[in-house]
């Protein structure tokens, strides 16, 4: 008896390109949302992306609130909630980084709106993921919500757009080699749902990123189009496995586990990316692939050390052996690394 079923939401609209910015009110119209919308931005984003925006919107006789938010945190997102109930919104755009699209994506999952997502770095693939973190006491907590309903990349902004953030962007998308790993240990032990179509996706992803590593350079347009389309691919993966699956595996337990341990010490993707060198060290050993992870980090200027990432060593072999706790997810990490064994993939693949 066959008796599967899958339900994949996918952004309708994703816009990528010079200059794009500018057809955010088309995007909106083609969706058919009609009413108010409420734009959650941040300062910077607000100067180089929102104010812009809202005056192409003026100028469709649409009138939008805006709303700037200075920190990711719950606090936030109740603020949003109750600026878009006071104002009469009917749908939300996010404008920014990280921060502002995923509180306009928790805060329209509350408000069972809709939700457009303008990205003005290509820091992680949160950009159009169905699942938005916020940052919740010591821990950051990953929750499910909808993924946009469009997302417009301007590669103008982007382009412009600090190229640490960039970078950690690319190592996000690197870090798909040992997540896909992780998914398929965990398929062999623990019959985990996997899919391969969601797999190839992103692993090819991850391929095609770094096949093109030397076009990956500061202030270029033609950067910024190769790692947004990177990141909407990731972002694909993850809706068709209707999981983070894909693009999240022990790599990103090791990050969480940071963010805890050293809050705001490095950038989401620079940390994944360092736990992806290790991780890759734990699936293949000595011959595994960790080299050319780590190979790759360096050639787009990520880091690929603690001191890089201004880690200590104590909080590298912390998070190893208690990342797996953080969440139940089954991992190259299984029950858990003891101390000497973290200190030993930490110093092997020379991260401390
Ligand atoms: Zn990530």
């Amino acid at each position: 008896m066959f008796d599967k079923s899958t339900w994949i939401r996918l952004p309708r609209n994703v816009v990528v390109g010079h200059d794009v910015r500018s057809e955010v009110v088309d995007v909106v119209d083609d969706l058919h949302l009609q009413g108010r919308p409420l734009f959650v931005t941040s300062p910077t984003p607000r100067e180089v992306a929102a104010d812009p925006i809202a005056a192409d919107f003026d100028a469709a006789g649409i009138d939008p609130a805006i709303v700037t938010i200075e920190q990711a945190t719950f606090d936030a997102v109740e603020r949003v909630i109750e600026v878009a109930e006071a104002e009469g919104v009917s749908y939300l755009i996010g404008i920014g980084g990280g921060k502002a699209i995923d509180i306009a994506k928790l805060a329209s999952h509350h408000l069972g709106m809709g939700f457009c997502s303008v990205p003005t770095a290509a820091s992680h693939d949160g950009i159009v993921s169905n699942r938005g973190s916020v940052p919740d006491g010591d821990s950051r907590h990953s929750v499910a919500a909808e993924p946009p309903l469009a997302v417009v990349a301007d590669t103008g902004i982007l382009a412009d757009a600090p190229w640490d953030l960039t970078t950690a962007g690319c190592a996000d998308i690197i870090s798909n080699y040992t997540a896909v790993m992780d998914w398929r240990l965990a398929q062999r032990l623990k019959d985990v749902e996997y899919s391969e179509y969601a797999a190839a996706l992103s692993e090819m992803t991850a391929e095609i990123l770094v096949d093109n590593a030397d076009l990956i350079r500061p202030g270029l347009e033609e950067s910024a189009w190769v790692v947004t389309k990177a990141l909407m691919s990731s972002g694909v993966a993850m809706s068709i496995a209707g999981s983070s699956r894909p693009a999240s595996g022990a790599e990103h337990l090791f990050s969480h586990q940071l963010d805890r341990l050293a809050p705001g010490a490095a950038l989401h993707g620079h940390q994944v990316g360092v736990g992806s060198i290790m991780t890759a060290y734990l699936h293949g050993g000595d011959r595994g692939i960790w080299r050319d992870i780590r190979d790759a980090l360096a050639s787009i200027d990520a880091p690929t050390t603690a001191d890089e990432l201004g880690i200590d060593e104590a909080t590298v072999i912390e998070s190893l052996t208690t990342c797996h706790e953080i969440r139940d997810r089954y991992t190259i990490l299984g029950d858990g690394m003891n101390e000497e064994a973290a200190r030993e993939v930490a110093t092997k693949t020379g991260v401390i």
